[in-house]
């Protein structure tokens, strides 16, 4: 199998949303007038992102899934992505468990693969996403005030968990484990969140390195600091059996969990939770934005707690 046979079998889908996809030197797409486009690029290598060996249908999953989690974060709707791969050999099983779970991710959130890059190299899998969102309507990093409550979506800690359990550095019950990983391997992109926040939030991101360093990206970007109190931070109750120093590391410094923090006026507390009941999904307070920089995490008693780590950094 050739590179351009590999492309054809399994990457040149049938078309809906781009007006040229697959085939030629680049794709065509049109914005409907109003609209603002949204570019992302989240890139996976085996070995850093994900073990070596991992289920190629839930990789073909995730690796979309992160992309549409920073769509969600900017309240965006995505709408087409392009798919540049590194790939040690052209293995047809993998190829074939890869494209499919790609492409069961992009047909239940109707976005369409419109082109990409094939290269021999170390499994390196990149996505670029694009989405669109109405002009001026999109969340950022930069909006949150003091004064505003600071919350997060679902629970987490889930996957950084697992990483825990696998690195050997936490026991985890098994049917614990088990749904902790499906969490870790299929996190869910929290577009209609996203999309109902334009209208709430101050501020957004999604929770891709951790909630401390996260929450400090929008402090930055914001020119703020936040305070968040410990034990509002929401977890799976079956986590609660960590020990307390490897719990409070997962939730609050743990990647991978793709859930929204986002900040709002306290004014916006009760529509926050009607969104909360209407999604069928958790909506946190954690704490507030405050005058100043920085993260801030406090104890119950009201006293700092000393973080040893902070979010991801692959160059920390
Ligand atoms: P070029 O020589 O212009 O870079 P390529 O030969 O790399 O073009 O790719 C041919 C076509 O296949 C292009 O439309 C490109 O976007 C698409 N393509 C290449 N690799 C992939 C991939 N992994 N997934 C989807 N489309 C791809
Ligand atoms: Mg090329």
């Amino acid at each position: 199998m050739n590179e351009f046979q590999l492309i054809n079998r399994y990457f040149d889908w049938p078309q809906s949303g781009a007006d040229l996809g697959v085939g030629d030197d680049a794709a065509l797409m049109s914005l409907p007038s109003g609209m603002q486009l949204a570019v992302s690029a989240d890139m996976l290598v085996e070995g850093r992102h994900f073990f070596a060996g991992t289920d190629p249908h839930s990789l073909g999953r995730k690796v979309l899934a992160v992309n549409l989690s920073d769509m969600a974060a900017m309240g965006a709707t995505p709408r087409w992505f392009t798919l540049s791969l590194s790939l040690p050999d052209a293995n047809d099983d993998w190829l074939a468990a890869f494209s499919a779970g790609l492409r069961s991710i992009a047909d239940e959130h109707h976005v369409s693969l419109v082109g990409g890059d094939t290269t021999r190299g170390p499994l390196t899998i990149a996505i670029q996403i694009m989405g669109e969102v109405e002009r001026g309507t999109a969340l950022m990093r930069g909006g949150a005030c003091p004064g505003d409550d600071l919350w997060v979506s679902g629970q987490l800690g889930t996957a950084a968990a697992v990483v825990m359990h696998r690195k050997d550095r936490a026991i985890l019950p098994v049917s614990t484990l088990i749904l902790c990983e499906s969490k870790l391997d299929n996190p869910v992109p929290r577009l209609a969140l996203g999309r109902e926040l334009r209208a709430l939030a101050t501020s957004a991101i999604d929770i891709s390195d951790g909630l401390v360093g996260d929450a400090g990206h929008i402090c930055e970007r914001s020119c703020c600091g936040a305070e968040i109190e410990l034990e509002r931070v929401p977890c799976l109750p079956e986590l609660n059996g960590l020990p307390k120093n490897l719990l409070n590391e997962a939730i609050l410094s743990g990647g991978d969990d793709y859930e929204l923090c986002f900040t709002a006026p306290p004014e916006r507390r009760n529509d926050i939770e009607s969104l909360s009941t209407r999604l069928g999904l958790a909506l946190t307070r954690i704490g507030c934005i405050v005058a100043g920089q920085g993260v801030r995490v406090l104890k119950p008693d009201g006293t700092r707690l000393e973080m040893t780590c902070g979010g991801f950094d692959h160059f920390g």
